[in-house]
């Protein structure tokens, strides 16, 4: 499209930051609206994947996202008598690849970092309705923002205003959750793992090096600990809950026991929802709010990273508006659809009340993902980079020579098992 457009972006959060960092730099007019009063991270701390690396590598931000997070080479997950669930290592897709834990304050201040010329946010704006027509959105005090050419919808997983732009066909919320917290790293002895312990699919504890952010040098771990929804907000007593953690994972009990519970745990609710149409008129979905789904795969921020980057050359090659739409729509349903499906078939078997599905997952997972064939499929799944059933999500060469470069100057985590 030729020109610059005027962009309304309803929300600060991963998407909505990566949205506004990289089509000011497109040259269009970008104003934000966030319902916080103080602008800041929100969440757990979380997994990127090489998918939305590439993301912050176009941004310019892939050395400092490097230097912040904590390199991941293997996510492993074991039942509590220590039988092994999931063991996959991303070298065996290929030997460049690793994630990275990062803290989500990183995150927000790396990409913060990236929209500072001609800056423009709203704080303690909450919109409460568009009109996707004029490109006009309405905050909850009655005012009214625009018109603007185009109005990208990227307020999370709870989006009140998606219904306004496509008709829903799932939304609802998930039944179980998550209490999370970070703890310093200190002597933690699996510094390039993601690790889970299993309790059946009732309990599951998870541990993950998350790396430093800008400020802080201490490295730590998000800590995660799975809660049915409907006893979320229940006040937890601390010596019970610390007993049931104890019972699935000694050592990370240990770890948590300078962390004040239930003060010092913040609370996740997650949301499966999806929608026939991506975009109405000047209005577009983008990140959970067009596809929320459950963080069992980790993807949501990378999703919401990757829609972004879609978004900004879908305005840069078509013609008109609504052709740009489309061709976003297009270029990301069949990505997203594939990592509904599989969230919504997996997370019951890691968070659910499904005793015998879980023995199940017990015994057949890890050999399942052993076989030839299933182990790349899986990790085609787990690395982001699975589009549609078969097609692959291709990797940018110079993030590949970026990753192998990062991975030889940084020296391996030493990994001892626990004694
Ligand atoms: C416990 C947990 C663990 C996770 N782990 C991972 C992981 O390992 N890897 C991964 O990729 N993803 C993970 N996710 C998912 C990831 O957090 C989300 O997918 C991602 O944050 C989505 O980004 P977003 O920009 O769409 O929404 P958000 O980051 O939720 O941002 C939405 C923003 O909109 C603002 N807002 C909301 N309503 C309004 C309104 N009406 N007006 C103005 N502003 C509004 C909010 O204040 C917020 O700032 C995890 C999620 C949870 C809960």
């Amino acid at each position: 499209m030729k020109g610059s457009l005027r962009i309304g972006v309803v929300g600060y959060g991963t998407g909505g930051q990566a949205a506004a960092a990289l089509l000011a730099r497109d040259g269009h007019h970008v104003e934000v609206f966030e319902q916080a009063h103080v602008l800041g991270p929100v969440g757990a701390g979380f997994l990127l994947q090489p998918t939305g690396m590439e993301v912050l590598r176009q941004l310019g931000l892939l050395e400092a996202t490097l230097q912040h997070g904590a390199r991941v080479g293997r996510l492993f997950g074991e039942t509590r008598e220590g039988r092994a669930v999931m063991d996959m290592r991303y070298r065996d897709l290929d030997r460049r690849l690793f994630g990275l834990g990062m803290q989500r304050g990183a995150l927000f201040a790396l990409l913060d970092s990236a929209w500072q010329e001609d800056r423009n946010i709203h704080c303690g704006r909450r919109i409460a309705a568009i009109d996707a027509g004029r490109g006009v959105l309405r905050d909850q005090e009655g005012h009214e923002h625009g018109a603007f050419d185009l109005l990208v919808i990227a307020d999370g997983a709870a989006s009140r205003l998606r219904a306004e732009v496509g008709e829903a066909v799932l939304d609802r919320p998930y039944p179980w959750g998550a209490q999370w917290c970070l703890v310093p790293r200190r002597d933690w002895p699996f510094g390039d793992e993601l690790r889970q312990r299993y309790a059946g699919a009732r309990r599951m504890a998870g541990m993950l090096p998350v790396g430093t952010r800008p400020g802080d040098d201490t490295p730590r771990m998000s800590f995660f600990w799975s809660v049915p929804a409907a006893s979320l907000h229940d006040e937890c007593e601390g010596a019970r809950w610390r007993s049931d953690l104890r019972d699935v994972w000694p050592e990370a009990a240990d770890t948590l026991q300078d962390i004040a519970v239930p003060d010092g745990l913040a609370k996740a609710r997650y949301r499966d929802a999806a929608h026939r149409r991506w975009y109405r008129g000047r209005a577009v979905l983008l990140g959970d709010a067009a596809h929320a789904m459950s963080p069992q795969l980790g993807q949501g921020a990378n999703m919401a990273l990757i829609d972004a980057l879609a978004l900004r050359d879908a305005l840069r090659t078509s013609n008109g508006l609504a052709h740009a739409l489309a061709q976003y729509e297009r270029a990301r349903r069949e990505h997203v659809g594939i990592y509904h499906f599989w969230s919504r078939w997996l997370t019951p078997l890691f968070q659910s009340e499904r005793d015998r599905l879980a023995a199940m997952r017990d015994r057949l997972f890890h050999p399942l993902t052993r076989m030839p064939g299933s182990r790349r499929q899986v990790l085609r799944v787990l690395t982001g980079t699975r589009r549609g059933w078969l097609g692959v999500v291709p990797l940018d060469p110079r993030l590949l020579d970026a990753l192998e470069a990062h991975a030889e100057r940084v020296s391996p985590m030493p990994c001892r098992a626990f004694s």
